[in-house]
């Protein structure tokens, strides 16, 4: 029997992989992609919680972010709806909700996924399943390899089309690069004493740093970064219960640090000013909206800039490019710990053309992954016109009807994005192939007859 053609594979069924499904299912639009037969790998056995059930820190978005689209198409997540930790989380609104309680949240609405995509006809979800590579075939329609995660068992997936939702990873050779670059050398630091953040902000990296910092008699941390991750692994050290002394933690960050503000008047309240024109969004009028610090790293930075009532002096934020040279060496010299914060690579697989030669992508000499349609980019330029991705450190730019600061040019990423207007741009790609899939197997028919 021939295996079905699928008119896509959802690759990784983390917040991002799952993310044009919600979307679909708050436009009504699920049923319709479901018949048209969808196949969702996922290394795990759970859909839409990916990555973020790692993570021992609040989250940066509020609790009604993750709460819009269930409440949006209800009647499809009926179980989320009621779940436990869905009324859990309603009590986090306003603020921010610890992602342990995020992630039992996405587990019941991955549930309810899972049950529609069940229910369907032409659909099918492979739990526990990783994909290996992905070759096209000489019709222009795609073999994904997969196998099972804890096991030997493989199988190729045909369809139509690919989205690649892999999640992100920190890279030691970019590290050291960056650090380089910023006149730092990590090379003759002590290997255990150098904890990405990605480790350091997890529940299985905490014991290894805490244990790190426990058996100091000083203990002293330099974060390198300004980006949510970094301030956001002070705020943890800070929460730790570690004895730090006044200036012991050290974030270097180069350029502005940038503080997200949800109107003028709340910036005005807390003496913000660094923003200029380009830096507000013009459909909601916040500042930085995508650009800037929230959160638990917000409130540490204003903390430590004495616009808080509660002062934190235990952290010194500094700019790199105000320390000598010698200043900086004796900084790493003296830590305990190293942190690293220079953020996220996109995770990918090996992609093949139909003569099973590899295709050199774009992201691999560190350039966005994809173009304005969510496309994955090959190194000389060109589109891949059928194979999309999306999910942390993609590239996938907000359009210009999602609003954001006309300055940004950075990376941005949050499931409510995914579930919104990145889901959107694939949604799209996507029902566009479906529909000229059935527009050329209308006029076959025709012809037949
Ligand atoms: C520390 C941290 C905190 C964050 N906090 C927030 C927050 O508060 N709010 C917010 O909205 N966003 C937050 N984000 C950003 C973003 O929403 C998350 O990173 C989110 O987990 C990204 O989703 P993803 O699907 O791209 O990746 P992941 O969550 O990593 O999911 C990828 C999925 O793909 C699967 N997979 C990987 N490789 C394969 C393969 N070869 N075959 C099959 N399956 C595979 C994995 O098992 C996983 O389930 C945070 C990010 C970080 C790093």
């Amino acid at each position: 029997m021939s295996s079905p053609l699928f008119s896509v594979a959802i690759i990784g069924g983390g917040p991002a992989g799952t993310g044009p499904l919600v979307r679909a299912a708050c436009r009504g639009l699920l049923p319709l992609l479901l018949e048209s037969g969808i196949a969702v790998i996922e290394a795990g056995h759970e859909l839409a919680v990916g990555s973020l059930k790692r993570y021992g820190v609040n989250a940066d978005s509020f609790g009604t972010s993750f709460l819009e689209s269930v409440e949006e198409a209800s009647s499809l997540f009926r179980s989320t709806a009621c779940a436990q930790a869905t009324l859990q989380l309603g009590s986090y609104r306003t603020s921010h909700p610890p992602l342990h309680l995020v992630a039992a949240f996405l587990k019941c609405l991955g549930g309810d996924l899972l049950t529609s995509i069940r229910d369907s006809r032409h659909s099918q979800c492979f739990l526990g399943y990783t994909a290996e590579s992905i070759r096209y075939l000489t019709d222009g329609s795609v073999e994904v390899c997969i196998r099972r995660t804890r096991g030997r068992e493989r199988r190729t997936i045909r369809s139509r089309s690919v989205v690649l939702a892999l999640g992100g990873h920190q890279s030691s050779t970019v590290a050291t690069r960056t650090a380089l670059r910023l006149g730092l050398s990590l090379d003759s630091l002590d290997k255990c004493s150098l904890i990405p953040s990605d480790r350091a902000l997890s529940l299985a990296g905490r014991p290894q740093l805490l244990r790190r910092l426990d058996a100091s008699s000083s203990p002293r941390v330099v974060i390198l970064g300004g980006s949510h991750s970094a301030f956001s692994a002070a705020w943890m050290l800070t929460d730790s219960g570690v004895a730090f002394e006044t200036g012991a933690i050290s974030i270097l960050h180069c350029g502005r640090i940038r503080i997200f503000y949800g109107s003028r008047s709340d910036a005005a309240n807390d003496r913000y000013a660094d923003f200029t024109d380009r830096e507000v969004c013009p459909t909601t009028r916040r500042r930085h909206r995508f650009g800037g610090l929230r959160g638990d790293g917000r409130e540490l930075w204003r903390r430590v800039t004495g616009r808080s009532t509660v002062d934190e002096t235990r952290v010194h934020i500094q700019p790199v490019d105000s320390c000598s040279s010698p200043d900086l060496a004796r900084l790493l010299a003296d830590a305990t710990v190293v942190i690293p914060a220079f953020g996220y690579l996109p995770r990918t697989i090996p992609i093949f053309d139909s003569r099973m030669m590899p295709l050199v992508i774009r992201a691999e000499m560190g350039e966005r992954l994809v173009d304005g349609q969510g496309r994955v980019m090959l190194l000389d330029g060109t589109a891949l016109p059928n194979v999309f991705a999306l999910g942390l450190a993609t590239g996938l730019r907000p359009g210009s009807d999602l609003g954001g600061e006309p300055s940004f040019d950075g990376q941005v990423n949050g499931v409510w994005l995914y579930q919104h207007g990145f889901g959107d741009i694939i949604l799209q790609s996507i029902l566009g192939l479906i529909d000229e899939a059935n527009c050329a197997n209308e006029h076959a028919s025709v012809q037949r007859t």
